[in-house]
């Protein structure tokens, strides 16, 4: 185990360094020759998870062995309690009316996938559906999938030279599509969409909209309704909790008049040799014995970031962003992929003359850790006509040693590259 970072004179410095002393993976190093702690930049990939998590989950393995939904037992009734509880937490933290519509999922993959399947035989021909370009291919491929089972026209909002939806071009689009779902920050770009704005328009036409919270929900305050979507996904993995488990809010009369695609046990009252009757929602989306523990943990996760605070969190990110964005234009060759005027925790780039998988070595060699790729989002790289970037990502353990690392080795990098 390594000490926590050392203190510094940068005015975050106090709370992330508050926030970094609760993630044991920040100071376990399976280098142990190497002489400087390990970086941490690839929070949009996963984030790392704090200690009160891993207790939570350790707590629920070690004392509740019951399977929720199932048997009435006093474990089985315990666990069912728990996992319900932990869908009350996450109904208050996205800001929906009623647990009810909050249903658990893998994670965002799967929730987009529910909707897409769940959607398919209320389409009727004539109806569109529309994403942007710059959607991970989670938010794209079941679309993709779904218009080509139905011939819905798929049609993608253009984005403007900045990397941001261009709104004039998006209007005529959203007023007459069928369904539109869109990203609200960018894994990629780091823009931060202004979905509410985009959903109300899509909603005038009469739209059922989906909202891809993964890159949102743990930087800044989410409330569902007043984004006013219809459906919301997020990952716990994204948001400090478990793998394995996520979000899918559906406003009640949206998701009641969802079909289930997944079948099984725990999401009907009865089966005949001939007949099914589904449960209610949110159970008749939840087919399978259910991923409890990790409800429980996500629960954790979101505590800890209540504890911390929403706004607390973005402000710390935001001023991080800024520095980060500022020392990198210090770097010889560096070019930003995306210059959104609204911008998330998340920054692209390259280095004239150095292919990105080379820079990303060299930043690995240096304990540095961040993306480089096409970050699921092929047709978005390519059209940017890139093969990959490289890509900063941060989260509330992040602190302004960590850039002063990154920019240190990426002046080295400019230097041999030149
Ligand atoms: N949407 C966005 C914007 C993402 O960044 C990601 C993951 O990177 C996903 C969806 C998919 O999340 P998951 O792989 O946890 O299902």
């Amino acid at each position: 185990l390594r000490p926590p970072h050392e203190m510094s004179a940068h005015p975050d410095a106090g709370l992330s360094a508050r926030w970094r002393q609760e993630i044991p993976a920040l100071h376990h190093d399976e280098r142990p020759d190497a002489p400087r702690a390990w970086v941490y930049l690839d929070s949009a990939a996963t984030t790392l998870t704090p200690q009160p998590v891993i207790d939570a989950l350790a707590e629920f393995y070690a004392t509740e062995t019951g399977s929720a939904g199932r048997g009435g037992h006093q474990r089985a009734r315990r666990s069912t309690e728990r996992f319900e509880s932990a869908r009350a937490t996450a109904a208050t933290f996205l800001g929906a009316a009623d647990p009810a519509e909050i249903v658990f999922t893998r994670g965002a993959t799967h929730g987009l996938n529910l909707v897409a399947g769940g959607i398919k035989s209320a389409l009727k021909p004539g109806d569109t559906i529309v994403i942007s370009a710059m959607e991970h291919h989670a938010n794209l491929l079941p679309w993709r999938a779904l218009a080509e089972a139905t011939g819905a026209p798929l049609n993608i909002l253009p984005l403007n030279e900045r990397g941001e939806l261009d709104r004039e071009a998006a209007a005529p689009l959203l007023a007459g599509a069928r369904v539109v779902a869109l990203t609200q920050v960018s894994n990629v770009l780091g823009t931060v969409n202004p979905v509410a704005e985009l959903v109300a328009m899509a909603r005038q036409g009469g739209a059922l909209t989906v909202v891809d919270g993964s890159q949102s929900v743990a930087h800044r305050a989410v409330d569902v309704q007043a984004l006013g979507c219809d459906f919301f996904v997020c990952s716990g993995h994204k948001m400090y909790g478990p793998t394995g488990v996520g979000l899918l809010y559906g406003r009640r009369a949206a998701l009641e008049a969802l079909e289930p695609v997944e079948l099984g046990g725990g999401m009907m009252t009865s089966v005949t040799e001939t007949d099914v009757v589904f449960a209610e929602i949110p159970h008749r989306f939840e087919a399978g014995t259910p991923p409890v523990a990790q409800a429980v943990g996500l629960a954790a996760a979101i505590a800890w970031m209540q504890a911390a605070g929403m706004e607390a969190l973005q402000r710390h990110e935001q001023a991080l962003t800024a520095y980060a964005l500022n020392e990198l234009s210090t770097v010889k060759g560096l070019e930003l992929v995306g210059t959104p005027r609204e911008r998330s925790a998340v920054i692209s780039f390259g280095l004239q003359g150095l292919d990105a998988y080379a820079l990303g070595d060299h930043l690995d060699r240096r304990g540095i850790a961040l993306r480089v790729g096409s970050h699921c989002a092929h047709p978005l790289v390519r059209r940017l006509g890139l093969r990959a970037t490289a890509r900063a990502s941060f989260g509330a353990y992040t602190d302004r040693h960590d850039i002063d690392r990154l920019v240190e080795a990426l002046h080295q990098a400019a230097e041999r590259s030149r």
